[in-house]
Parts: structure tokens; sequence; C-alpha cells
């Protein structure tokens, strides 16, 4: 399975400056408060230095008083202003948060089909809850802590330093410890993160895909390979989650000692200094208070930064869909309907071999051609290619000249669509579902495509407006059906791929959906997928692939005549009634 790419921490910073560029404003009103918080916090600790200094004086309680009024109206100056800042903080997290989840929605809505199918859904969808709940945290709290955390570190430290100098140097040299060991953390836990955030996603890939294929498990006795398979994306899982924690084991005694060195050390160092009368005993006082104040922004920073490092690398990993997601060229207009298919190679990502090795063909507008082969000569992969859902290695897929890959969603399916046995109805309306195809539609627009392809709206409990998807009742999926061809129907494109539209259906279920896709193709070029050989006989041109190459292309009649291979399936069809090709 090939991962989705992760952004590198370049592009991931790039990401998240313009994010905090987004909305500057509110950075910039964070930032101001704190900093005004942050400096009445600091008249506190001063004014008790400046009581003990005044009673050493001798002064009366008179200027005592004064001074701890001055310390309560600071203490409530600092909690209004800290609180806005918070406030403002959060608002700005919330706001983020939305744009990236908006964002990340668009991109993932972007991808191409191929790229999500090997990335596994669970990849696509561990990154936008997990990860995306990582980032949440950090976003509405982390990040706001963090931000008024260093504003009220750096105040306090610069405080220590005006009130006394020196003592100002001995609680850096207090705090090196704590940096050094932050320095070794922050190092390793990026990559250990991600390791953390893969292995979560394979873990839910192993899983979503066990449950959701649990009847084909169950059916081949795979279930011991797939609990194998679980086991073993769980201990990954779980060394990815050791490994994370013996790092925050290493971290978090650091962050115990940090508040003990700074201040054990102006204590020793300040009591030298005044027994020298190099300061005064509210000096220390006040430097000894700040840095007892400066353990809780530095407790917030050091626990926090653990969070921010997970959150980081989930970022990485929200933020690498962006890579996936092709860059929109402008392709011209195609002119006229004619599909053609140019000396086409093509192999899937990470496979050596070409599943199509130099296939030519040429729609003929209005026709109905019929793909015959043996398993994996390549009949779907070209389903796929003429659809625009993969772009060939090499040679070239067009409609009306221009290449069907690079045209946008919206007009490619204006030309081709894609019709699998894969029916999926999407929680909302039966509009919703329908519009889909065709955002314009107005209500008779729908109930004719409905109506066009069997589909009775009297049968719906609010007609319309019924509410379909996880546990909705959807009839026996010919609900499901319906409103597929009716997409198509919408969509309304010169070219219909089939692939395996009815080859596993039951012949009663089969009778009524060919009658319905006979309603939703009529007019169209059809290029069906053939698994029953009375398809290919109903087609006007057949074309039997083998190896990833057109070995015979023309009529039934003629493929008869001719003598090959079709002749020779077509009696083997024959001999044995309903037999299977694909
Ligand atoms: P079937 O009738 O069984 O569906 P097919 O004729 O449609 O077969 P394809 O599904 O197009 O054949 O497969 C052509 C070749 O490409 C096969 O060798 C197959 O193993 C390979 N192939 C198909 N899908 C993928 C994929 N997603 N990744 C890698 N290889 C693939």
């Amino acid at each position: 399975m090939d991962e989705l790419p992760v952004a590198d921490p370049a592009t991931a910073r790039r990401a998240g400056l313009g994010l905090v560029r987004a909305d500057a404003g509110a950075v910039a009103a964070t930032l101001v408060l704190t900093a005004l918080a942050a400096a009445a916090g600091l008249a506190g600790p001063w004014l008790v230095g400046r009581i003990l200094d005044e009673v050493r004086a001798g002064s009366g309680p008179d200027a005592v008083d004064r001074l701890a009024l001055g310390i309560v109206a600071c203490g409530l100056v600092q909690l209004v202003l800290a609180r806005h800042a918070r406030r403002i903080a959060h608002r700005f997290g919330e706001r983020t948060l939305a744009r990236v989840r908006e964002r990340f929605v668009e991109r993932v809505l972007r991808l191409p089909t191929g790229v999500v199918e090997r990335a596994g859904t669970g990849e696509v969808a561990a990154r936008g809850t997990g990860d995306v709940a990582a980032l949440a945290v950090t976003l509405r709290d982390t990040g706001p802590e963090l931000l008024i955390a260093a504003v009220q570190a750096v105040f306090l430290l610069a405080a220590v330093a005006v009130v006394a100098p020196p003592l100002g140097a001995c609680s850096l040299v207090g705090l090196a410890g704590t940096g050094c060991a932050a320095r070794w953390y922050l190092r390793r836990a990026h990559g250990a993160y991600l390791a953390e955030g893969a292995a979560s996603a394979q873990l839910a890939e192993v899983l979503t895909a066990t449950v959701a294929g649990a009847r084909t498990v169950e059916a081949l006795r795979l279930q011991e390979r797939r609990v194998a398979a679980c086991h073993r994306a769980i201990a990954t899982a779980r060394r990815a989650r050791e490994r994370t924690l013996a790092l925050r084991s290493v971290l978090f005694p650091a962050v115990d000692v940090s508040h003990v060195l700074p201040v054990a050390a102006v204590l020793l160092v300040g009591g030298v200094l005044l027994a020298r009368g190099a300061v005064t005993l509210g000096a220390v006082a006040t430097a000894a208070l700040y840095l007892l104040q400066l353990a809780t922004p530095l407790n917030t920073i050091l626990w926090q930064v653990d969070q921010l490092q997970r959150s980081t690398a989930a970022f990485a990993r929200v933020e690498g869909v962006a890579g996936a997601v092709p860059t929109p060229r402008p392709a011209p207009r195609p002119r006229g309907v004619r599909v053609s298919v140019r000396d086409v190679r093509f192999a899937y990502p990470g496979h050596a071999c070409d599943a199509l090795r130099g296939v030519d063909l040429d729609l003929r507008p209005g026709e109905r051609i019929a793909l015959v082969g043996p398993s994996g000569a390549g009949k779907s992969t070209l389903g796929r290619l003429l659809a625009g859902l993969e772009a060939p290695r090499t040679g070239s897929v067009t409609v009306g000249g221009v290449p069907v890959a690079d045209l946008d969603r919206a007009e490619r399916r204006r030309h081709v669509v894609l019709v699998t046995q894969e029916h999926h109805v999407f929680l909302g309306t039966v509009r919703d579902n329908l519009l889909l195809a065709a955002p314009h539609a107005d209500d008779d627009a729908l109930r004719a495509a409905l109506a066009t392809v069997g589909g009775l709206l009297d049968e719906l409990p609010d007609g319309l407006d019924t509410r379909l998807g996880s546990g909705a009742p959807t009839g026996d999926g010919r609900l499901a059906q319906q409103l597929a061809l009716a997409r198509v129907v919408l969509a309304d494109p010169h070219t219909v791929v089939l692939d395996e539209a009815t080859a596993l259906l039951d012949p009663a279920t089969a009778r009524r959906t060919e009658r319905a896709l006979a309603a939703a193709l009529a007019g169209r070029t059809v290029v069906a997928i053939a698994h029953r050989l009375h398809t290919a006989h109903d087609a006007d041109r057949v074309a039997v692939l083998r190896d990833g190459r057109i070995t015979e292309l023309g009529t039934h009649e003629a493929l008869l005549a001719a003598d090959g291979a079709y002749a020779a399936l077509w009696r083997s069809w024959q001999a044995g009634g309903t037999r299977h090709l694909g």
C-alpha cells in the first residue's frame, strides 16, 4: 500500500505560518494583552520586595498597606487582561481549526481515486480524525497556553535580571539543565510521533479492511491470517507508543527539577550577595518570588511541548495530503465526443509490469462495444483509463482531442462516467444523493432522472426529502442502484464505461437492472466490460483483451468468422451454458 505523503518540516512550517497570517490580528491582540497581563503580574513580587525594604527601613503600617493594596490591584488587572487574552487565543484556535478541517476535506475530495484506493481509506480517515483531533487540542488549548506561558516566562526572567542582574545570571544557569533535556526530547520526538501516527493509521486500515471484508474473510477461511495481520499491526502500534512514552518519561522528571534549581541557586547566591551588601533583602525576595512564579509557565511549556510535538507530526500528516492533490492544469475544452486510445501503456504505481501494453481503440459515437478476455487481461484497467481515473504512462486517452485525465471532474463527468457494481448511498437526502451528479438540477429533473431508471418516488416516505445512509432504509440495494443510474442520467455523459455492472447479480435482479441500465444508457456510447458472452453478442463490436493488448476487434459475426480466440470462447460458452468469462 502506498502511503499518502507527509509534509516536510519546511512545508509544514510555511503552512503553519500561513494559518497565523490568515488571522494575524487575533495573534497580535493575544500577544499584546498577554504582555500587559505579564507586566501587571510582575508588580506583585516587586511590591512584596518593596514592603520588606520599607519595613527594614522602619516605615509605618500606612506605607505597607498602600503597597499591599497595590498588590491586590495589580493582581486584578492581571486577571482581567489574562482572561481576555485567553478568550481571543481560544477563538483564534477554533477559527484556525475550522480552516484546517475545511482545507483537508476540500483536498481529500480532489484526491485522484487511484491515490485513495492505493493509500487505503483507513489512512485518509486516520488523518481526518485522529490527526485532526490531535491538532484540535493544540489549536484550542496547547497553542494559546504555550503562547501565554512563553510571554510570561520571558517577562519573569527579564524582571529577575532587572531587579538584581547577578541573580538573573544564576537563574539562567539553573534553567540550562531544563533546556538541555527539552532539546534532547525535541530532537527525537517528531520522528517518534510521526511513526506513531503512521502505525495508528495502519492499524485502522487493517481493522477496517477486516471488518468491511468480514464475509470474504469468513468464506475464504482467512480468519487466522487476518487475526495475525491485526496482531502485527497492534504490535507495531504498541512499539511506536512505547517509544514516545519512553521519551516522555525522560522529559517529565526534568519538569520537576526545573522548579527547584533556579530558586535554590538564587537563594544561595542571593544570601552571599546580601551578606556583602551587594543586594537588598527586598531584591532577593522579589527575584525568588519571580522564579517561584516562573514554575507555572515553565511547567506549561514543558508539558505542552509534548502535545505540540504530537500535533506537529499530526499537522505534517494533515498537510501532507496536499502533496497528493494534482495541480489543476487548465485543459482545453474537448472538441467533439470522440474517445480515442492511442498506443497506451500503463503500470500501477509500484509495479514494474505494465497492465496495458500498447492499446489502440477508437470508440464510434453511439456504439456499444464489449471488452472481453480472461481475468487479469486488463479490461478494468482500460475502463479506468477511459474514465480518466488513471492517466497512461505513455500514449494517450483523449476525448474530443483532450486527455481525459486532464479534465477537471465536473467537465469529465459530462463526457465519460464509469459505473461499477459498488453503488454508494451517501448520508443525506435522496435529493443530496442525486445532486452530486448535477449540482444545479431542479427537482423536476431529479424526479425525471429517477423515473427513467425505474425508480418510484412514491415508494419513498418523503419523496426527494427521504433521508438515506447510516442506518436509514435503502431497501434491497435497489434504491442504491437506481440512485447510481439516475446520477448517470443526470450527469448526461456521452460515453459510459460499465464494469461488472450486472456480473454478480441473480438473474431476476440482473434483468431488472438491465432494463434500468438500458434506459440510462440510451443514446450513449457504451463500453461494457463483459463477463457474460451474451453482452458481447448484443454489442456492436467486441474487443478481445489478452495480456494487456487488444488481440481481436470486430463485430460478433466477424470474429466468429475469423475463428480466433473469441470464436473459441463463444463455442465453449455455448457448450457450457452461462459460463463466466471474467
Ligand atoms: P478481471 O476480469 O478479473 O477484473 P481484468 O481483465 O479487468 O480482470 P484488470 O483488473 O484490469 O484485469 O487487471 C490487469 C492487471 O493489473 C492484472 O495483472 C492485475 O493484477 C493488475 N492490477 C489490477 N488492479 C491493480 C491495482 N490496483 N494495483 C496493482 N495491480 C493491479
